[in-house]
């Protein structure tokens, strides 16, 4: 079921006009439909109910404390790689017993928040790292819960910015070296070892990577399993993909049909750490027609959103759908949508075929609830847009549009100036 339909030529999401929010909340402005998170969450969750399994959602792609809310109340956890994160997500009521904490450079005070606060475990990403957890937790007197993060050098077939799983990427322990540093945490004062993880990379399309690696990581449970070393976790991390276009990613039932099958025997309790599958289709970005021009054979449509407000389309040159609030434009146009910042970069579609915007019209993107306004910026000095969230027939706003006054705290000049 789609939430953002046509009603009277009129883009709504779920029973609200996104015309009233705007006239309400100005624009740009991001918008959620809180019946798409919870039907995606839900039917993620369902898709393992034939295993123990805790899905921590991975709140890097939409950290926004309402969308948190919305996860946690259905028994969600998080994925986090911040202190700030773990931060936002206690403030939003999640359980600590469901945080999983992964990330390449975990600061000392980061480390002992999460200590602190009794997070499950550390997804550790390097010897190093695994070292200093041991030596923060015997000093706080305490065994830090962890799984060494295995790089099983398995291609997604994704876009390689969002690729993390090859043997070169800078992220987790090489598949070769793995075994090796288990057998070094068993004997580390500070650790306790309980579990293993992966994630191969994002907008995963295709199962086959998935189960690729999860085989590869059976193998060295198996081995550990022989040296007396047994996992209670098996976190199989995030990257399943989303429909933006023309994708067709598996569903969640499919996906959890083949990971179920791949790891039922191993008696594990299954971790997942779904961030875009989750968000992604639950949020649409929404902004205002500018101005438009022609010149030569390009034409150009200015909008009151830029690369800072939804950095995907200048950062992977990826596709987010748009369609007109109202539909009341003369026809189709080749056109690029730019935005207000002093940059060639600063697109969000590139000649494409879309509704021929004229001063004034509002312009959903579409897709765009997962690294949307978590990556946005103030770059430009242009504050970040405000956040509605919408359930039925009633809209909130869930974040205030920052104002030029936010920009400018913290800020001081200098006294010798
Ligand atoms: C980004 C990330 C995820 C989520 O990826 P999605 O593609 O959004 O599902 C999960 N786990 C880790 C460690 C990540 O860095």
């Amino acid at each position: 079921m789609n939430h953002f339909q046509y009603k009277n030529n009129e883009l709504y999401a779920e029973d609200v006009s996104l015309k009233d929010i705007v006239a309400q909340v100005g624009s740009p402005v991001y918008v959620y439909s809180h019946a798409t998170l919870s039907r995606h969450f839900k039917a993620f969750d369902e898709a393992f109910s034939a295993l123990p399994h805790t899905i921590c959602y991975s709140m890097k792609a939409n950290s926004t404390q309402s969308v948190l809310k919305t996860f946690f109340n259905l028994g969600s956890g998080v994925d986090i790689v911040s202190g700030g994160e773990l931060c936002r997500a206690l403030k939003a009521g999640v359980d600590p017993q469901k945080v999983v904490y992964s990330g390449v450079g975990k600061m000392d005070h980061e480390i002992e928040y999460a200590l602190t606060t009794g997070i499950l475990m550390f997804n550790v990403e390097s010897e190093q790292e695994l070292t200093r957890i041991s030596e923060i937790a015997s000093r706080m007197g305490k065994k830090a819960g962890i799984a060494i993060r295995v790089n099983p050098d398995v291609d997604p077939g994704t876009h390689p910015y969002i690729t993390t799983g090859l043997k070169n990427a800078k992220f987790g322990i090489t598949i070769d070296r793995a075994l090796e540093e288990y057998t070094r945490a068993m004997t580390l004062p500070g650790i306790d070892v309980i579990g293993i993880d992966m994630h191969i990379g994002s907008q995963l399309t295709k199962v086959n990577p998935f189960v690729d690696s999860i085989d590869k990581l059976k193998v060295m449970i198996a081995k550990l399993r022989t040296q007396g070393i047994n996992l209670n976790y098996f976190d199989c991390g995030g990257g399943l993909g989303i429909q933006y276009n023309a994708e067709e990613p598996p569903l969640p039932a499919d996906y959890g049909k083949e990971i179920v099958g791949a790891t039922r025997d191993l008696g594990m309790h299954l971790l997942f750490e779904p961030g875009r599958n989750l968000v992604g289709n639950a949020g649409i970005l929404v902004a205002k027609t500018l101005f438009t021009k022609a010149r030569d054979e390009k034409n150009f449509i200015m909008i009151d959103a830029g690369m800072n407000d939804l950095a995907r389309p200048a950062l992977y040159d990826s596709y987010h759908g748009v369609q007109a609030v109202n539909k009341d434009q003369d026809g189709m146009i080749v056109a690029d949508i730019v935005g207000p910042i002093c940059e060639s970069g600063d697109f969000l579609v590139k000649g494409r075929e879309v509704p021929m915007f004229k001063q004034g019209d509002l312009v959903a993107f579409m897709s765009a609830g997962a690294y949307g306004f978590a990556m946005s910026s103030s770059y430009n000095s242009r504050p970040r847009v405000a956040e509605v969230m919408v359930k039925g027939d009633k809209f909130e706003v869930i974040r205030e549009r920052e104002t030029v006054e936010d920009l400018v705290k913290g800020e001081k000049i200098a006294s010798f100036l």
